[in-house]
């Protein structure tokens, strides 16, 4: 029986290929890297013929490491890194490298629509459901229309990277509604290309990838795809999503009131619901995964990467500053650090500020404070940035238990995770499998080609937890404490244009 199934995640460091068990266990895997490449300032690119190899290497890979395995798959399914852009000629021979979702060459576009556009950049993201942000192909194409005229006028489409890769393997330019989500182009209500959007960026919807629903599949492989893969022809083809909503569906965080937090390098907080959340500010975004479960939520720039700071910093005092040591004395300090509060904006900040120029600040600081004290404070601050982030969303979330699902980094340190449920008061659940949107891939598969009736019918092996109950003798002070984090944070605001400008400015005279 072909019960078993590949996932493919197309992400910015590497492609990652697992195959799971009917039962959801991953039974082979392979993965391969890829630079970034920045030969400018604010670019942030990838060759688009790099990732075909790998992710052609690495499903050729499993396939192999599958052994007689490789019989019983019976489809593959695809998760990538969103707001891609790659513009190709008509032959479909990229003309640029792939412009991922950390290049901001487009910020000046971003900025000058958002003061000439005032309300009407409101009105775009309630039709979008995407913050206007560089990160965006809709303002990438307004800079690769400015900034190179030739290549702009040259394209024959403009498409992301998993377009690129089905193109390669099909011969057809389709894209998922999740990833066309992901570009700022497409509305949420019509399910179409955005008439408005598409003028804003000066494109007709025949210079983009056709839209198909996350449970798009082909029946069969192609002779490109059978030949490269090594399975036989009769696999079929899932069109998938985008690694934020399908992570969502991997750690099984997919019903209403279930929300996931990420914490690796940067962070990112997440929420499912059968409709669209939409913040009233456009502070949060909402991507589909299928027609009935939205994903919303932030990304945020500062997550363990404040950790990382903080125990680079003390790292140069004493040998034995590892995470897990910083962590475990920082326990011995009490929730709310002693009145230390930290704002974690240590590489400015995407939700919930949307200002690059943030600056992070300790506030409070007293003789009664050491270094103790300031872990816990960075620790504490991470989570109140997301906590701040999940305040956006909450009132729109279903009156229900809230339940988190929580992956990344992070979870290496029991007292992170314990100051996730303190300050969220709810339980926090941490899958025992990684690869979360490798498996929502798998999953979103299995639904498409009907061998599940619903997404929520997750199969056992996904289904083992750690679990951390709240303590709640932490509630009222975790509340006190977001409150005041939230005037801080707010105060801070009006003083980071100055501070980076001052900064910039000395930067350059001492030329460091
Ligand atoms: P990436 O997003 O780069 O894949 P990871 O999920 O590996 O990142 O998380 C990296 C972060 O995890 C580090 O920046 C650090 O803050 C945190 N981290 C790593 N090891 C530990 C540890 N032993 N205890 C607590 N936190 C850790």
């Amino acid at each position: 029986m072909r019960n078993y199934a590949i996932g493919i995640d197309i992400g910015t460091t590497s492609t990652k290929v697992v195959l799971f068990d009917e039962k959801g266990a991953a039974v082979a895997h392979h993965s391969k890297n890829y630079p970034l490449l920045s030969e400018e300032p604010g670019a942030a690119e990838q060759k688009p013929d790099e990732i075909y190899e790998a992710v052609n290497e690495s499903l050729r890979e499993t396939v192999r490491k599958s052994g007689d395995l490789a019989e019983r798959i019976g489809f593959i399914s695809f998760s990538t890194a969103m707001h891609s852009l790659i513009a190709v000629d008509s032959d479909g021979t990229p003309l640029t490298n792939s412009i991922t979702w950390a290049d901001i060459r487009s910020e000046p576009y971003v900025a000058a629509y958002k003061s000439d556009y005032g309300d009407e950049a409101v009105e775009l993201y309630k039709r979008t459901g995407v913050p206007q942000h560089p990160m965006t192909p809709l303002f990438k194409l307004q800079w690769l229309k400015n900034d190179c005229p030739d290549i702009f006028q040259k394209a024959a489409r403009f498409v992301g990277i998993k377009d690129y890769i089905l193109f390669r393997w099909f011969g057809e330019w389709k894209t998922d509604h999740a990833s066309a989500a992901a570009t700022s182009l497409w509305n949420m209500h019509t399910k179409t290309w955005d008439e408005e959007a598409l003028k804003l960026a000066d494109v007709t919807p025949e210079k983009l990838p056709t839209l198909q629903p996350s449970t798009y599949y082909w029946e069969q492989l192609s002779d490109v795809l059978t030949k490269k893969s090594g399975l036989d022809s009769s696999v079929k083809v899932v069109i998938g999503a985008t690694d934020g909503p399908l992570s969502n569906l991997g750690v099984g965080a997919i019903s209403p009131g279930d929300v996931a937090v990420t914490i690796g390098t940067s962070g990112a907080i997440r929420t499912t619901s059968a409709t669209p959340i939409l913040d009233t500010d456009g502070r949060t975004f909402c991507y589909p995964l299928t027609e009935n479960h939205w994903v919303s939520g932030g990304p945020v720039n500062n997550g363990g990467i404040a950790f990382q700071w903080i125990h680079d910093i003390l790292q140069k005092d004493s040998d034995s500053a590892v995470h897990e040591k910083l962590s475990r004395d920082a326990e011995q300090i009490q929730p709310g650090a002693e009145g230390l509060v930290f704002l974690p904006y240590l590489t400015g900040e995407r939700a919930p500020l949307w200002d690059a120029q943030a600056k992070a600040s300790f506030i409070g600081l007293t003789l009664r404070h050491d270094h103790n004290h300031m872990v816990r404070a960075v620790l504490e601050g991470t989570i109140l940035n997301l906590f701040s982030v999940y305040s956006l969303i909450k009132g729109q979330v279903a009156d229900m238990e809230v339940k988190i699902f929580a992956t990344g980094g992070f979870t290496n340190s029991p007292l992170w995770k314990q100051i996730v449920a303190d300050i969220f008061q709810t339980k926090v659940s941490i899958p025992e499998h990684t690869e979360s949107s490798c498996l929502g891939a798998v999953l979103l598969g299995r639904f498409a080609i009907g061998e599940t009736k619903t997404l929520e019918e997750a199969p056992v092996e996904t289904k083992q937890y750690e679990e951390i109950t709240p303590n709640p003798d932490h509630k009222t002070i975790y509340e006190e404490l977001f409150q005041l984090y939230q005037s801080l944070s707010e105060t801070m605001q009006s003083q980071y244009k100055a501070l980076h400008e001052f900064q910039n400015k000395h930067k350059k005279e001492s030329g460091k």
